[in-house]
């Protein structure tokens, strides 16, 4: 996701946090700061970070990077984008724009960059003033303000006590998704085996307890595929090297124009009624009779006559982008088809994950002709590539999008072409004797 001038909520955030409960009758309105949550809807308290290498810049990376908290943004007098003038970004100038909370996060984020390997990743960093990885940041998000990604410390941790060190909380877009009719529900699977191309995120006892640099990687590169797009859709490479040496970096990406405009001008998603959906469910917006009728199906038929990659690009044109251009990145590197589907919500408390049930869904929306058009012109801008060149890269997707049976259960329908679906959550010996039920596909739910 992404923030781009959010001065209200975050201001509002601020002022939570200093009268310890705003709000007037609300019961927490005595509790003492120091117990109040370190996440306000979405906005971290950063309370705790610092630079992971201590050079000549440290202090301007680490009062950049927390600017957004009071409103303001970063001097150009002061830093620029780390790859301002630079061919190829290497993983030790990334290492010196980390800011984090624990140090645990960048030694993990650094190895996982290792393990990953890819300079075209490496090179979409060039627009960042810093990388923030903190205890308390829920989701990540990207923000124009200090040109600058903040990253969920769930992607990267390795062991119990590092998972036992991050704040636990919800995604606060899960409270806006109340009162619909159906749920929706995303995962990458490989091409050939139909397992799931990324680990579990969750520390689970016995069935997902430790994890190395080569299980991090695969959802940790979804994630900064889709962060980075941001990045670099609001600053792309032809204006990161018309930087000026003066003013604030917030006030020059608000002047250019975005990869997200151009993709507007040029093929714009036409779906007024999963606009509509998409502003209730992850915007905030308010429910409407049209919305609360909607079903899963007729989500589906309008989905399918569109252009997206997944529901959540109607949420703003910069997901849009983000969406696209993940999914492209996904196929490219792992081989990784995207399953995307409007599924039943389950009416029993005791749910498994076969209560959500597929009312429409896709594997592959990548081979659908205009969502690849649409994610070639994105890829091409972001990359600095030709068309020719990302659609050689696609030439082996299958031909066209697949089916999900409707009326299937969400992880009986991952099972396409008569192979076994792997849960890809790092399974001991104990927990072979099966007494705990495997929850990753909860994860597919999330936002
Ligand atoms: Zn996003």
């Amino acid at each position: 996701m992404f923030y781009m001038k959010k001065h209200s909520i975050l201001a509002s955030g601020v002022s939570c946090l200093l009268l310890a409960g705003c709000g007037g009758s609300d019961s927490s309105s005595d509790v003492p700061v120091s117990i109040v949550s370190p996440n306000i809807s979405g906005t971290p308290s950063l309370a705790s970070v610092s630079t992971y290498q201590t050079t000549s810049m440290s202090k301007d990376i680490e009062e950049c990077s927390k600017a957004f908290l009071t409103n303001n943004s970063c001097d150009l007098l002061l830093i620029k984008p780390l790859g301002f003038n630079k061919e190829n970004v290497t993983i030790e100038q990334v290492q010196e724009r980390l800011v984090v909370s624990h140090q645990w996060m960048a030694d993990s984020f650094i190895e996982a960059l290792e393990e990953i390997n890819d300079q075209d990743l490496l090179n979409l960093f060039k627009p960042l003033n810093s990388i923030v990885i903190s205890y308390d940041i829920r989701p990540s998000f990207y923000t124009t303000s200090t040109a600058s990604m903040y990253i969920d410390p769930k992607y990267v941790w390795r062991s119990k006590s590092e998972w036992d060190s991050i704040h636990k909380q919800e995604d606060y877009r899960n409270g806006f998704q109340t009162e619909f009719q159906f749920d929706k529900a995303q995962r990458y699977v490989h091409e050939t085996t139909n397992h799931y191309v990324s680990y579990s995120n969750t520390y689970t006892p016995l069935r997902n307890e430790s994890r190395d640099a080569s299980h991090i990687a695969p959802g940790l590169f979804r994630l900064l595929s889709h962060e980075l797009a941001h990045a670099n859709d609001f600053l792309q490479e032809h204006d990161l090297t018309q930087i000026p040496s003066n003013g604030y970096i917030n006030d020059y990406i608000h002047s250019l124009k975005k990869l997200n405009n151009e993709l507007i001008e040029r093929d714009p998603l036409t779906s007024k009624l999963l606009d509509k959906a998409a502003k209730i469910a992850f915007r905030g917006d308010s429910m409407t009779n049209e919305i609360r009728q909607l079903t899963g199906e007729a989500a589906g038929d309008a989905f399918e006559a569109d252009k997206a990659a997944a529901f959540y690009s109607y949420s703003s044109p910069a997901e849009d982008v983000a969406m696209l251009f993940e999914a492209y990145m996904m196929y490219k590197k792992y081989r990784a088809l995207s399953d995307f589907a409007f599924v039943s919500i389950p009416q029993t408390e005791n749910f498994s994950c076969n209560d959500w049930v597929i009312q429409w869904g896709q594997r592959s929306r990548l081979s659908d002709d205009g969502v690849q058009d649409r994610a070639v012109f994105i890829a091409s801008g972001i990359l600095g590539k030709s068309e020719s060149a990302i659609r050689a890269e696609l030439a082996s997707l299958p031909a066209d999008p697949e089916m999900l049976r409707a009326g299937q259960g969400w992880c009986s329908s991952q099972k396409i072409m008569n192979v076994n679906p792997e849960s890809r959550a790092i399974v001991s010996a104990e927990s072979m004797t099966g007494f705990s039920e495997n929850t990753r596909y909860l994860e597919d739910l999330e936002n």
